[in-house]
């Protein structure tokens, strides 16, 4: 039985939300972090200066701050304890390029706190990993084979690890914000009248997760609707 052909329907009512939430969530992350680029911070800053003073003051002096090739490819490591900018944010003087340095600067803090989401967080990453290859390997032999009303109960199993995933990575994204902007205005890198931008921009980053958590959702609804049907 091929499930794929019969329940398109179903599945592109499960799906859409999800895809739409996504593409608006890309649209204004590029938007507002374009606009916010062009807006050069008061303080002069690069990102990496940013970054290196909100670790400095948290006692994580010797945390580096390393530049990565790509666009918004910023993030936090936790296995290496290293910070890695994309040339953007790290050469950048704007409100973007501040911001989302002291996001990641907000990450290091979370694990330097032992934040219990974001240890949760970390805790899920071998298992998500394992799950999204899985997922991709498990589709296509069901597809091909005609085996997916099998292979079902793990697909099910799949998408809850990787929705339980994004539901832990929405509040961590958040907090990460929250103490960036804490840290950015507690040691004077963004004035009064920067506060604006740098939350738009940060926000605008954080409905990236919003769609994520979505579009898994959404999926996992599809394959319990799937499962539930087959019972009848
Ligand atoms: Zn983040």
């Amino acid at each position: 039985m091929y499930y794929t052909f019969q329940s398109m329907g179903l599945y592109w009512l499960c799906v859409i939300p999800g895809l739409l939430l996504g593409m608006w969530a890309h649209f204004r992350l590029s938007h507002t972090y374009r606009k916010y680029s062009d807006v050069p911070v008061e303080s002069g800053q690069t990102g990496a200066a940013t970054a290196r003073q909100i670790l400095d003051r948290a006692g994580l002096t010797d945390m580096p701050v390393e530049e990565v090739p790509g666009h918004l490819t910023d993030h936090y490591d936790p296995t290496k304890r290293a910070l890695f900018l994309s040339s953007d944010n790290y050469h950048g003087r704007s409100v973007s390029a501040v911001g989302v340095a002291a996001h990641e600067a907000g990450h290091a803090l979370q694990h330097q706190a032992a934040y219990g989401l974001f240890q949760l967080r970390m805790a899920l990453v071998p298992a998500t990993q394992f799950a999204s290859g899985a997922y991709m390997v498990i589709f296509l032999l069901g597809m091909v084979l005609g085996l997916l009303k099998v292979a079902l109960p793990i697909i099910i199993v799949i998408f809850t690890i990787i929705t339980l995933f994004q539901l832990v990575t929405l509040p961590v994204e958040y907090d990460a914000s929250r103490r960036a902007k804490e840290q950015l205005f507690r040691l004077g890198l963004v004035h009064e009248h920067e506060r604006g931008g740098v939350s738009k921009v940060l926000n605008a980053a954080a409905l990236t997760y919003v769609a994520a958590l979505v579009t898994s959702l959404g999926q996992l609804a599809y394959y319990l609707a799937l499962a539930r049907d087959d019972r009848r």
